[in-house]
């Protein structure tokens, strides 16, 4: 198992296939995009499966992401999820994109064995879509998510990132989009992870805001907080229910007492928070002849000293020198 020093398990595996993007979110990464990872430092399919191998069948990976960057630019995508599905016992498999591409390939990932998606969607107004992403592909992302839907992955979810002055009005519009598509709602309040360092909390719209701005639509009922287990997101019935409404509060409502999350990079390094400021190189060991005991020990190690919390609201925070992007979201 992979264990902390604090007790927690991780058993959920967020996977970066790529750390290369065809949007440019102002909140992730800058208008001309980053220094992408060279070719060769990327692990190949064979290696990657082998490494989620030793995490499901050696470690008690249950549950595996795939993610980005934006993974559909990921050559090879349907065939690593093919793979890892055949996987003993079978994790479930889920991915988080930004839905281009989706209409397409949403049945033959399905059918790869591609359980759930969520697909980021910060607004329904075209303008706004170029001004936060930066590209004009609104009416692509909404085609993939009404693919992801009629293919039978479920439930979709949708992301958003609220930005004040440019889409923070759009709470209630945006969930009751998802409530008239059926696909369920999250907020997630902005993290300092963006490649040019210019989250400022005074900035950040936070999840009470988001909370007083869904209320003047919708009455909000908080659900069973039990029910809650290790998920990020708060959720809250949506008029009496059945549908429900998520918020993450990542910045005001840390979770990292119940995380169960760890991540790996698409260069093959292992990092045990989002904002961890060391990782660990499964990449150089696989390539210098480990064996699979000596990776699953190695990631065992880098597991353990997780700390226990992201310290953002601590007066001397540093930013992870990777960014969001990069690490897998
Ligand atoms: N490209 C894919 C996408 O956008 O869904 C996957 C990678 S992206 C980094 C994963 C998620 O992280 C998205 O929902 C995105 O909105 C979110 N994200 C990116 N930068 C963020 C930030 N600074 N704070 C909070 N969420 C962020
Ligand atoms: Fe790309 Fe996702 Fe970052 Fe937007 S949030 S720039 S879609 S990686």
């Amino acid at each position: 198992m992979l264990t902390d020093s604090y007790g927690r398990v991780a058993t959920d595996l967020r996977v970066s296939l790529t750390d290369r993007c065809n949007l440019r979110c102002s909140y992730c990464m800058p208008p001309e995009g980053l220094d992408w990872l060279p070719g060769p430092d990327q692990l190949t399919d064979d290696e990657l499966v082998r490494l989620l191998g030793i995490a499901v069948q050696r470690l008690g990976i249950t549950e595996i992401r795939f993610t980005g960057g934006e993974p559909i630019l990921r050559r090879g995508l349907a065939g690593i999820i093919a793979r890892t599905a055949a996987l003993t016992p079978r994790p479930e498999l889920s991915l988080t994109t930004n839905g281009i591409g989706l209409a397409r390939l949403a049945g033959p990932l399905h059918e790869a064995g591609l359980d759930r998606v969520n697909v980021s969607l910060d607004t329904l107004d075209a303008e706004t879509f170029v001004r936060l992403a930066r590209r004009d592909r609104l009416p692509d992302v909404l085609a993939g998510l009404a693919a992801a839907a009629a293919t039978g992955l479920a439930p979709v979810k949708v992301n958003a990132v609220l930005m004040r002055d440019a889409n923070d009005l759009e709470a209630p519009d945006l969930l009751q989009y998802c409530l008239d598509q059926g696909y369920q709602m999250r907020f997630i309040e902005q993290m300092p992870l963006d490649a040019q360092h210019g989250w400022r909390r005074e900035n950040m719209v936070t999840a009470d805001e988001i909370l007083q701005a869904l209320s003047s639509k919708f009455a909000l009922t908080p659900d069973d907080p039990g029910a809650r287990g290790s998920a990020p997101a708060e959720t809250f019935l949506v008029d009496g229910g059945p549908a429900r409404v998520g918020v993450i509060g990542s910045v005001t409502r840390p979770f990292c007492g119940s995380c169960d999350r760890v991540r790996l990079t698409a260069d093959g390094q292992v990092r045990n928070c989002l904002f961890a400021r060391e990782e660990s190189d499964l990449r150089t060991a696989l390539r210098a002849g480990a064996d699979d005991e000596d990776l699953a020990a190695r990631w065992q190690s880098a597991v353990a000293s997780k700390l226990p919390g992201h310290g953002i609201n601590d007066p001397g925070f540093l930013q992870p020198a990777r960014p969001m992007s990069a690490i897998g979201g």
